[in-house]
């Protein structure tokens, strides 16, 4: 299936930055982060040099949409595979939310602001690093995203809030800060008559360098186009956050106690 039958581009953003803020909509702001000392000097080598020994958890597959599973390798053994050419038969292995900045605290001066972020916004940060055709099922987020695009391709499909539960596709299964859904967004794109008018699809493929503003609650999937690295931060004011993350923390510790969606999650590996 082409995807872009059905998706609309989306536009670079010719609007004042806080104009997406205010209106929800999502916007893409080409270069915006170029001079950023990230985008010149963060490769997977580069990152590999600055200690490869840590264990880090690698997410197997698309745990969006199929069962969650996970294993382990040393940061520097992963990203010295994804540097080599990729194979049809690799299984695609993604080390997700990770916290790149905690790991090498120096890396915080090779990032620079962003100018929308609106005074006294309440931000976490962590990257993304993973293969060619290694993709993040169709979800949303309950907080504002804001991501950097540092290396390589990655493609964004991204449609309003509504469009997954008007077609009755939520899925159960649990994740803390995000709603999944059970389609696929070419899939729901078909089935929903996109490019008839009646719903909007768009996508819109990052560049390093790129910043992307992705609305709470907008629907959207997110697939690499190359091996790449996304820094990626999610925001809101003190007290939205502030409130949101009670619900999430008393969700979270059902969840932890076995109590809500036990082996039904994105956060622990799926019963066998
Ligand atoms: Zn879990």
């Amino acid at each position: 299936m082409t995807y872009y039958a059905y998706f609309r581009p989306l536009p670079p953003s010719d609007r004042n930055p806080a104009e997406h803020l205010r209106r929800r909509t999502p916007g893409v702001f080409r270069g915006m982060a170029a001079h950023w000392p990230a985008v010149s000097t963060w490769t997977l080598a580069y990152i590999a040099s600055l200690d490869p020994s840590p264990l880090v958890r690698l997410v197997r597959g698309n745990r969006e949409n199929t069962p969650t599973a996970f294993t382990w390798s040393e940061l520097g053994t992963y990203l010295h595979h994804l540097s080599e050419p990729p194979r049809a038969d690799d299984e695609l292995l993604y080390l997700k939310e990770f916290d790149l900045l905690r790991q090498f605290p120096a890396l915080r001066d090779d990032l620079k602001d962003i100018p929308f972020l609106p005074r006294g916004t309440v931000t976490s940060s962590s990257v993304w690093i993973g293969p060619a055709r290694a993709r993040t099922g169709l979800h949303q987020d309950l907080l504002d995203n804001c991501a950097v695009q540092i290396a390589g391709r990655k493609r964004f499909l991204l449609t309003p809030p509504g469009t997954v539960e008007r077609a009755g596709a939520l899925s159960t299964k649990y994740d803390a800060w995000a709603r999944l859904s059970r389609v696929g967004i070419e899939e729901l794109a078909v089935g929903r008559g996109a490019g008839t008018g009646d719903e909007d699809f768009y996508f819109v493929e990052l560049e390093p360098g790129d910043v992307l503003y992705v609305p709470a609650r907008w629907w959207h999937e997110v697939v690499n186009l190359d091996a790449s690295i996304l820094l990626s931060g999610f925001f809101g004011s003190r007290s939205h956050v502030a409130r949101l993350w009670t619900q999430v923390r008393l969700r979270d510790t059902l969840h932890r106690s076995r109590l809500l969606k036990e082996g039904d999650c994105t956060c622990h590996p799926a019963r066998r």
